[in-house]
């Protein structure tokens, strides 16, 4: 056929939309945006045409086949679920902390109704956005008073600039850490306008190290938990008691960033190296900053508990109206808190404290679950249930690995990274783990339901692999 009879043939939108599936898709979704996508299938057309590509067939057929995939295409969220087979507990790139079941209708609830977020109803005038979960905080820890900001590195910049602006603040340079994403300790320092002054060795820090820098313009002493990396071998840290009889005897703030806030004792399921939030306290630190989204298990947030005039001082701080914590992260937070009042149960609720301390046997039935399907969408596959181990990630227990089962796929001759960009870009989207030629996919880190999901997942990603 002629090119210029071939595009005398090429429909008009009107046309298009008269369609029996696109006057169906204009219900269903939005009639501008089902018109926008005609207009684009059209345009492809055209240009098909021109550069042959295209030389017959029925092009209102192939208009409306493509109005379906671009509108369907224009449609998917940019921000949506993913299915998290890496074994990576709290993966910062996808979310960290999955909420509880309590938090997520907490924060449903909020969401589609005014609420009492600054108004006391018992007094009926203007309240505090904190005292949502101070008490529990209180409750759950020991703590004098609390807060809450948009995150870690935001309530170390707040405690910094209100208690040591414009003067110094003594930390041990074993514990000048970069927790990734460009968070670096004395980055966040310069920017509070404390003036870091470091003391010790890398390996080696003693309290004689903070006693020799302490002057009249010292405002605190800076613990920092070293949450991503040990240093292990021939070391030395100032321990937080030390540091507390040091603070009291000079009068000078002890603050410990302490990164993940864990609130419960999980010793008796591996977990040992990371001090709970209420030991610390009890210990004597003045201020312990953490995440709400680390081990907690809880929204994105900053919580700093710990002494009321320091406190007090720090909601005063102006710094404090820019890095506020807004109305669903406290209901979620204000749930997540509820889940811990009953430390056992919270085991179960809590997604994130599940996942850590699930026995690698609980998850060996999923995981021959999980082989049998995959062997039934992917016929030529091998597949295989191996013994691995998953990480808690978002730095946090970086020594500590936690025995998995995972499934293991070896795909023979399809490129296993090009299953696994097929499984990125599916609906929903699948993160898994490659290595030595095999996807490998950790029972840890799924949720309920997304077994099905994810054989489903691996036949449309198998499909697309062999469609080029
Ligand atoms: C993770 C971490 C931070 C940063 O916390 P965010 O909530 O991600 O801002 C700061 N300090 C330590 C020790 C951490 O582990």
């Amino acid at each position: 056929m002629h090119l210029q009879e071939l595009l005398r043939q090429l429909p008009s939108v009107d046309e298009i939309l008269l369609q029996e599936e696109i006057q169906e898709l204009v219900i269903s979704s939005q009639r501008t945006l089902v018109v926008e996508s005609i207009r684009q299938a059209i345009g492809e057309l055209r240009e098909a045409i021109l550069e042959k590509r295209i030389v017959g067939g029925d092009l209102t057929e192939q208009a409306v086949k493509r109005t379906l995939e671009i509108t369907a295409a224009k449609e998917k969220f940019n921000f949506r679920p993913v299915i998290n087979g890496t074994g990576i507990v709290l993966h910062t790139n996808l979310g960290r902390a999955v909420l509880s079941e309590k938090a997520r209708e907490a924060v449903q609830k909020i969401a589609g109704s005014y609420n009492n977020l600054e108004f006391d109803l018992e007094r009926g005038q203007r309240g505090s956005r904190y005292s949502h979960v101070v008490s529990l905080l209180q409750k759950l820890t020991g703590c004098e008073d609390a807060m809450v900001v948009n995150n870690n590195a935001a309530a170390v910049l707040l405690v910094l600039d209100t208690l040591a602006r414009d003067k110094e603040v003594i930390v041990s340079r074993g514990q000048l850490v970069e927790i990734g994403g460009s968070f670096r300790v004395p980055e966040v320092m310069e920017a509070s306008g404390a003036k870091l002054v470091e003391v010790g060795t890398t390996n080696k820090t003693y309290v004689g190290d903070y006693a020799k820098a302490i002057n009249e313009n010292t405002g605190a002493l800076l613990k920092v938990h070293t949450s991503n990396y040990r240093i292990v071998g021939f070391t030395h840290d100032a321990t937080t008691a030390e540091l507390v009889e040091l603070g009291r005897e000079k009068q000078i703030p002890v603050v410990e960033d302490l990164g993940s806030g864990l609130l419960v004792d999980l010793r008796c399921f591996g977990i040992t190296d990371e001090p709970t939030v209420q030991q610390l306290l009890e210990e004597g630190v003045d201020i312990i900053t953490f995440s709400g989204d680390k081990l907690l298990g809880g929204p994105q947030g900053g919580i700093i508990v710990g002494k009321k005039e320091y406190i007090d001082r720090m909601k005063r701080n102006p710094l404090t109206r820019a890095l506020r914590v807004d109305k669903l992260t406290l209901a979620a937070l204000e749930a997540t808190l509820r889940d811990y009042l009953d430390p056992k149960q919270v085991l179960l609720s809590n997604p994130t404290l599940r996942m850590l301390i699930t026995p690698a046997e609980h998850l060996y039935k999923g995981a021959e679950k999980l082989k049998t399907a995959l062997n039934e969408v992917l016929p030529k596959a091998t597949i295989n249930v191996e013994q691995d181990y998953s990480q808690a990630g978002g730095g946090s227990l970086p020594l500590t690995n936690i025995p998995t089962y995972v499934v293991t796929i070896d795909l023979g001759s399809i490129s296993e990274k090009l299953f696994a960009a097929k499984l990125r870009k599916g609906d929903p989207a699948v993160l898994v783990r490659v290595s030595q030629g095999k996807i490998i996919i950790d029972l840890r880190t799924l949720l309920p339901g997304e077994i099905n999901q994810l054989v489903k997942a691996c036949r449309e990603a198998y499909k697309a692999v062999q469609e080029g």
